[in-house]
Order: C-alpha cells, then structure tokens, then sequence
C-alpha cells in the first residue's frame, strides 16, 4: 500500500489496531505464554499450590477436631511453647510437624531447618 502522507499511515494503523483489538490481546497473551512459559506456570504453581494446602488444612483440622491427631505442645524445631501445624507435604495432609509460631514463618520464607537453628542460636546468644 501506498501511503499519501504520513498522517493517513498513522490513521490506517490507529483504525487496523482498533478493529483488531481483540486479536491483539490475545496474540499478546499468546506471545506472553510462548516466551515467558515459566511466568505463567509460575502463577499456575502458586494457585495449584493454595488450593493443595486449602484442602491439607481442611481435611487436617477435620481430623483434629475429632481429636484424631494429637498436638505436640513443644516446637519441633526449637522446643518453645506454643505450637501450630505445618504441612512439609500437602499431599499428605495429616502427616504435619509442630512449629512455635516463629519457626514456622521462617519456614515459610523457605530457611531450613538447620538456618532456623542458627538465627536461634544467635538470638539467645545476643540476649
Ligand atoms: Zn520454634
Ligand atoms: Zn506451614
């Protein structure tokens, strides 16, 4: 196509892009999957991921609350009082380990267990 000047370029695109909104976006979804595949998964893993510990907590608090599983009152990591279950395996959802509340977060924020000890140790040491 020839153009006549750069303004009806500029229009043909800006009226090429508007009837083709749609087509882009998903082109751009479509580009976004090819080229970025482990964002997406990333989101896809994370979601799957709720949904499995969603289902581990609900079937665990449905056989502790009928007094299935006992609790242990001492940290399984650090033997401080006060305890709450942790899943290592949502697909084993009674099988947890019983972490103080501190513990537990540094579990979560993906220390391991020996790094736990650590930050413990020099906790008490710097008390
Ligand atoms: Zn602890
Ligand atoms: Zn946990």
């Amino acid at each position: 196509m020839k153009w006549k000047s750069k303004e009806q370029r500029l229009e043909y695109y800006r009226k090429w892009r508007e009837k083709n909104r749609n087509k882009l976006k998903k082109y751009q979804r479509e580009y976004y999957k090819r080229h970025h595949p482990e964002c997406l998964s990333y989101i896809e893993r994370y979601r799957k991921m709720n949904q499995k510990e969603d289902r581990a907590r609900r079937i665990f608090y449905y056989h502790f609350n009928k007094g299935e599983i006992k609790k242990i009152e001492l940290c399984q990591i650090c033997g401080k009082k006060e305890t709450e279950p942790h899943h290592f395996d949502y697909d084993k959802p009674l099988e947890v380990v019983w972490l103080c509340r501190s513990c537990h977060k540094y579990l979560h924020l993906g220390k391991t267990i020996y790094e736990i000890l650590d930050i413990k140790a020099n906790l008490y040491q710097s008390n």
